[in-house]
């Protein structure tokens, strides 16, 4: 098999693992329980909590476990509305991942007015335009660090500090960001920031909110005193000690992350633009994530295509595997290409630290092949 679609998942590393088996085995005790065979635990959530807070150059005190990204997203966007009953007006961009689409569309149904920004072809956002958009009216504005179908990534420090200037909470989804860019909330200056474990090796089923010191926040589940009464439910032990680990091994990693992943990335993606006629980048080719290309192959269906790599056993996608069920196109690619079929006929491209230089030719050599086919 070769994998490539580390937007969607990845693996989880042997060290990260192991942090977490003990909590799986003979270490099965509640954290709040009062006898040291529970209480003892405490100390394994502060070590994570520390690993991330450090991912993110925040303070321990800072960061929050919830379930997945999808919570922390919520959770954010929730905290915000419930500070100021005022403000009534959410900002966020047509190319966010659902977690915060769908949030968006059913505030909308309880009357809290959205907006929600274009992009440009290559998927860039225009600040004038966030801008304009923002008003005494809104309470936040909910943008990505870097899009899960393009990779294109937005300014979020320019972001972070318009939104600063004009008093108005600011949300960054940095799930596709954390372990392929230094992520620093002290130069980043967003309120909130969500991440989920299993896009940087920890299992799924574990996410994390990184809560500004001076942002408000509400719960958004509400039941027992964990997390300083901010998330209720007993903690899971083990995912929580496998995201501290892989937050580690992430840091660590980030330097040489980019170096050995974005050659490949540019091998495989200049092998298949230039030796397949109608094919086309969708988004930005230098404002990036390292290990993503989407590319439009113009007259195949995303679908036809994907089946017949999925036979070569390769691993790719069409977009967001949170969607992959559903008969639509992308809406990201739709957003910035909407007078073409570029957003049914694209598959996306996201490779890892593990992917081996090997695997670039034998995927262009197998795109080739199933391009060929489909179009004969
Ligand atoms: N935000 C982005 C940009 C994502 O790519 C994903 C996962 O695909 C999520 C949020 C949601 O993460 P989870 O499924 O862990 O809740």
């Amino acid at each position: 098999m070769i994998y490539l679609d580390h937007n969607a998942t990845t693996p989880v590393r042997p060290e990260v693992r192991e942090a977490m088996l003990p909590f799986l085995t003979h270490e099965w005790g509640n954290p709040s329980s009062s006898y040291r065979f529970g209480s003892k635990l405490k100390s394994v959530l502060e070590t994570a909590r520390a690993q991330v807070a450090e991912l993110l150059g925040a303070s321990p005190r800072e960061i929050l476990f919830t379930s997945c990204a999808t919570e922390s997203n919520n959770a954010a966007i929730h905290a915000a509305l419930k500070a100021d009953p005022h403000k009534r007006h959410v900002i966020a961009s047509v190319v966010e991942h659902s977690s915060v689409l769908a949030y968006c569309r059913a505030l909308e149904r309880e009357g809290i007015c959205v907006t929600l920004l274009p992009v440009d072809r290559d998927g860039l956002l225009k600040l004038a335009d966030l801008e304009n958009a923002l008003s005494d009216d809104t309470a936040i504005v909910s943008l990505m660090w870097a899009n899960n179908e393009t990779g294109v990534l937005f300014p979020v420090t320019e972001i972070a500090e318009l939104c600063r200037s004009r008093g108005v909470l600011f949300h960054c989804d940095a799930v596709q960001a954390a372990g392929k860019v230094a992520i620093d909330v002290r130069r980043v200056r967003a309120d909130y920031l969500s991440l989920t474990g299993h896009k940087f090796h920890a299992p799924k089923g574990i996410g994390a909110l990184y809560v500004r010191r001076q942002a408000p926040f509400t719960p958004f589940i509400h039941g027992g005193h964990q997390e300083r009464g901010l998330r209720g439910g007993t903690e899971n032990v083990a995912l929580i000690a496998a995201l501290g680990k892989a937050a580690e091994l992430a840091r660590q990693q980030l330097r040489g992350y980019d170096a050995r992943v974005r050659p490949l990335r540019d091998a495989l993606e200049r092998g298949i633009l230039d030796s397949i006629p109608g094919t086309e980048l969708n988004g930005h080719p230098e404002l990036r994530l390292a290990n993503t290309t989407n590319i439009t192959f113009h007259g195949i269906e995303s679908e036809a295509l994907l089946l017949l790599l999925d036979q070569e056993g390769i691993c790719a996608s069409s977009g967001s595997a949170c969607l992959a069920d559903s008969d639509e196109p992308s809406h990201v690619v739709r957003a910035m290409k909407p007078d073409t079929g570029a957003s049914r006929q694209m598959i996306r491209l996201s490779l890892g630290i593990e992917t081996h230089p090997r695997d670039v030719s034998t995927v262009i050599q197998a795109t080739c092949r199933a391009v060929a086919a489909l179009r004969s």
